[in-house]
This record gives C-alpha cells, sequence and structure tokens, in this order.
C-alpha cells in the first residue's frame, strides 16, 4: 500500500498531539485544609509551640528507668547526665513519624578508645539506633561513629565538636510500617543533621542492627518509645523536644 505523505503526516501530527495530551500533567486538587500555625522557637534550637518538650533541664518527669520506675540518671545545672550501670532511660510517651532536637556532650576529660568513648545512642521507637560517640580524633569503625546508623550507615561526614562540647542532632524520623503478616512494606527512613550539618540523608533502615548476622525487620507498634544508651560513659543531655509529623 502506497501511504501518500499528506496522510503520513497528519497521523503524525495527531499521533504527536495525542503523546503530548498523555505526558500533561492532570489538576492538582487543592489541599483542604490550611496549614497549621505553629509558632517556632526563639532559634531553631528552641521548641516550636507544637513540640513536645522531653527534657527541659529540670526534671526526667517524661522518662522511666529499666524496669519501668523513675529515671535514675543525674539531672544538675541544666542537663542529665548518663549514670553509668543504671540503665537506659526511656520515654513514658510513645511515638512514630517524629522530628526530634536533642543535644548532647562527651565528657570534656577524654577516656577509653573507639567505642569506649562518649558512646551513648539515641534510639528512635525503642530499635533504631543513631549514635551518639565521642568521634572527635577518635577512630572507630565508620558505621559506628558518631551520627551513624549503627552498623547500617556511616554519617556522610564526621561534623563532630571537641569533647565537652555541646552538640547537636536534628532527627527527621520516617516509622517503618508493616502488614497484618507482620512483613515490612515501607522500611523506616532516617535524616540526621548534626551539628546543622547533614549526615544522613533519608536513608532506609535495614531492621534491627546485630551484631552477628544481618539486620531484620520485626513487626511492631506504630508507636514506640524514644530510648537513650546508658554504655557505661557519663554522657550528657540537654534541650530534648520532639514533634510527631
Ligand atoms: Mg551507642
Amino acid at each position: 500500500m502506497v501511504v501518500r505523505p499528506a496522510v503520513a503526516a497528519l497521523a503524525l501530527v495527531v499521533l504527536a498531539a495525542a503523546g503530548v495530551r498523555a505526558q500533561e500533567p492532570g489538576p492538582f486538587p487543592a489541599p483542604k485544609a490550611a496549614p497549621a500555625i505553629v509558632t517556632p522557637g526563639r532559634t531553631s534550637a528552641d521548641p516550636p509551640s507544637d513540640a513536645i518538650v522531653l527534657f527541659d533541664g529540670k526534671d526526667l518527669s517524661r522518662w522511666r528507668g529499666k524496669d519501668g520506675g523513675a529515671a535514675k540518671w543525674t539531672v544538675r545545672d541544666g542537663y542529665v547526665e548518663v549514670a553509668p550501670g543504671r540503665g537506659d532511660i526511656t520515654t513514658a510517651d510513645k511515638f512514630g513519624d517524629v522530628q526530634l532536637h536533642i543535644e548532647w556532650a562527651t565528657p570534656a576529660v577524654v577516656k577509653g578508645e573507639g567505642q569506649e568513648r562518649g558512646n551513648s545512642g539515641v534510639f528512635l521507637m525503642d530499635r533504631y539506633e543513631v549514635q551518639v560517640l565521642d568521634s572527635y580524633d577518635n577512630t572507630t569503625y565508620f558505621h559506628g561513629q558518631a551520627g551513624s546508623v549503627y552498623k547500617q550507615y556511616a554519617p556522610l561526614v564526621n561534623a563532630s565538636r571537641k569533647p565537652g562540647e555541646w552538640q547537636t542532632y536534628d532527627i527527621v524520623f520516617h516509622a517503618p510500617r508493616f502488614d497484618e503478616q507482620g512483613k515490612v512494606i515501607d522500611r523506616a527512613r532516617v535524616t540526621v543533621l548534626h551539628n546543622g550539618v547533614l549526615i544522613q540523608n533519608n536513608v532506609e533502615i535495614y531492621g534491627l542492627t546485630y551484631n552477628d548476622r544481618p539486620a531484620i525487620y520485626i513487626a511492631h507498634s506504630p508507636a514506640e518509645p524514644l530510648h537513650l544508651q546508658d554504655h557505661g560513659n557519663p554522657m550528657r543531655y540537654r534541650n530534648i523536644w520532639i514533634r510527631r509529623l
């Protein structure tokens, strides 16, 4: 069959027009609710109006000890210090997706090496650890240094301050989702800024970290407490606040 050039050209024009139409984005539905009004803190380290203040330097009333009783770390001068041997402390409240601000300092007098120097940890959902460590001039495995997702991701850079100086983590955490059989269908993700520097960029957490086998997910509730680790070092924390997302 001989296709006349004019017909062929017309067909091309029609096809091209259809193609263009198919690629046009549909109209975006207008959001029905106005974004809630939040009054920001005086500085970006101060809690905004919708934050839950977990520790304001005065008491540990929002925290529990390892037996579920009172948290027995030492509060003084606006900070709380790990009391080695008394165990982790855990929030009474439970959380899923969050924005977390937390400040910490490793001991000014340096003791120990590697993982034994200024070790603690921020455990999101009681399980997923953002490592706290004195990583200023301190060698250890890279996915175990400050700001690592422990044994999973090294920080993108080492933004550590000197021992004894206050440091900040600003963490955005997306909780994992599980189906009814307990299979993970949406992994946890975390973004971390260390002293204002991006060190974890929305990384997908592999699950629970083990020392001797690969990480796995074990289904848990959509909300779980936050805990801070007693790793035997007198680490300090202050100004801890969290927002539910
Ligand atoms: Mg730790």
